[in-house]
C-alpha cells in the first residue's frame, strides 16, 4: 500500500470481544457478549470518520478471561494476511488480559511498522455512561494516524483507554472499577490523549524500514506463576515446583526481588533449575525493578540460578516466557535472552 499522505487511512477492527459489545442477560444479570453489528449501531458516528474501516469478529466473541494462546495467534494471523492492505490495527478485547495479549503480541509481531491497538471498555457500549465509545472512536483515530510523509505515528502494539496511549508490553489493568483502569509503571506514555492527541515521538519505538514484519506463533503453557507470601510453606513450594512436566517459573518475590532465605526454600529452588526448569523473579510491586543483589534475601536467588526481569510487568514477564520456551529455547538461551528487550518491555541493564 503507497504511503500517499492524502489516502484515506484504512483500518482493521478486530473485535474479540469483552465489556465493549456485552449487554445484559435479563434472566441472569450477567454480561454477554454480541456481535459486531451490535456494537456499531451504537457507535453512529463512525459512519462520519475519515477512516475506512473493515471489520472481523471471534465467533463467538469472548470474554477475555477466555483468552488462550491460540486466540494470540489467530489476532496475529489476522494481523499478518491483512498487512498489507491496511495502516493501523484495531483489536477490541476485553479489559482483563489484554495486558497479557498486548504483551504477547509484541513479541509475536517482530519488526512490526503499523499501529496494533488494544481497547475495550469497563462499561458496554449500549450503557448511556459507557467509556466505550470514546475509547473506539480515539482508537480508530490513532491506528489511522500517518505523519506528513505518510508513515504511521505509533507502530507498536499499544494499548489506548481514556487519556493515555500505552506501550501494550508496558501495560497493566490496575482497576476494576476507574474508566481509566490502564497505567505503565515503569514507561512512559506513547500519546496523551486531551482535547488534542500529542504523542511522545521520543519514547516510540520506530522499526528499521529495511527489515520485513516476521511473525511467531508458538507459546509454552507449561509455565506456573509462583507468588510468595510470608509463612508459605515447604510442601507447597515443592508440590508447584515438582509439577511434572513444567518447564518454567514466574516467583512474584518481594520488593526489589527478594524472598525467604530458609534452607529448605533455595534447596527446592536449587533443586529445579537443577532439572531445568527457568525460575524468573518478577517483583509483586506495582512499579520497579527486580534488583537481585541488593540484599542477601535476593543475592541468595542469584546464587541460587534464578533469572531477574529487570523492570518488566508480571504479564510480560509470563507472556515472554511462555514465547522464549515456544520457540524451543534450552534453559540457558531463555535465560539469556530474557533480560534482552524484543518490543521495548524491558529497560535494558547498562
Ligand atoms: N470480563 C471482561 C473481559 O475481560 C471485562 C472487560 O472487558 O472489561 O472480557
Amino acid at each position: 500500500m503507497a504511503n500517499n499522505p492524502d489516502r484515506k487511512p484504512k483500518v482493521l477492527i478486530i473485535y474479540t470481544g469483552g465489556t465493549i459489545g456485552m449487554v445484559q442477560n435479563p434472566k441472569t444479570g450477567a454480561h454477554e457478549p454480541l456481535d459486531f453489528t451490535h456494537l456499531a449501531k451504537h457507535v453512529p458516528e463512525l459512519e462520519q470518520i475519515a477512516v475506512d474501516y473493515d471489520t472481523v469478529q471471534f465467533n463467538p466473541p469472548i470474554d477475555s478471561s477466555n483468552i488462550e494462546p491460540h486466540h494470540w495467534a489467530q489476532i496475529a494471523h489476522t494481523i499478518v494476511d491483512g498487512y498489507m492492505d491496511y495502516d493501523g490495527f484495531v483489536v477490541l478485547h476485553g479489559t482483563d488480559t489484554m495486558a497479557y495479549t498486548a504483551s504477547a503480541l509484541s513479541f509475536m509481531l517482530q519488526n512490526l511498522q503499523k499501529p496494533v491497538i488494544l481497547t475495550g471498555s469497563q462499561l458496554p457500549i449500549g450503557i448511556l455512561r459507557t467509556d466505550g465509545k470514546e475509547n473506539l472512536i480515539t482508537a480508530i483515530e490513532m491506528a489511522a494516524a500517518r505523519d506528513k510523509i505518510g508513515q504511521p505515528m505509533v507502530p507498536e502494539v499499544c494499548v489506548y483507554f481514556q487519556t493515555k496511549l500505552l506501550r501494550g508490553n508496558r501495560s497493566k489493568k490496575l482497576s476494576a472499577e476507574e474508566c481509566n483502569a490502564f497505567h505503565s509503571p515503569n514507561y512512559p506514555a506513547l500519546a496523551d490523549i486531551g482535547i488534542h492527541i500529542t504523542y511522545a515521538h521520543h519514547h516510540i519505538h520506530y522499526n528499521m524500514r529495511t527489515e520485513h514484519l516476521t511473525p511467531y506463533y508458538d507459546f509454552c503453557t507449561d509455565v506456573v506463576m509462583l507468588k510468595l507470601y510470608p509463612g508459605i510453606p515447604q510442601h507447597i513450594v515443592h508440590a508447584m515446583l515438582t509439577i511434572p512436566g513444567l518447564k518454567g517459573v514466574v516467583l512474584e518475590t518481594f520488593g526489589t526481588g527478594n524472598a525467604t532465605t530458609a534452607s529448605w526454600f533455595l534447596s527446592e529452588i536449587k533443586s529445579a533449575i537443577a532439572r531445568g526448569i527457568v525460575i524468573v523473579n518478577v517483583t509483586q510491586c506495582i512499579g520497579g525493578t527486580v534488583e537481585m543483589d541488593i540484599y542477601d534475601t535476593g543475592n541468595q536467588l542469584i546464587q541460587a540460578g534464578v533469572t531477574g526481569s529487570g523492570d518488566m510487568t508480571t504479564e510480560a514477564t509470563m507472556t515472554k516466557l511462555m514465547f522464549l520456551l515456544g520457540q524451543g529455547m534450552t534453559p540457558d538461551e531463555v535465560k539469556q535472552h530474557m533480560l534482552q528487550s524484543i518490543a521495548g518491555e524491558l529497560t535494558e541493564p547498562r
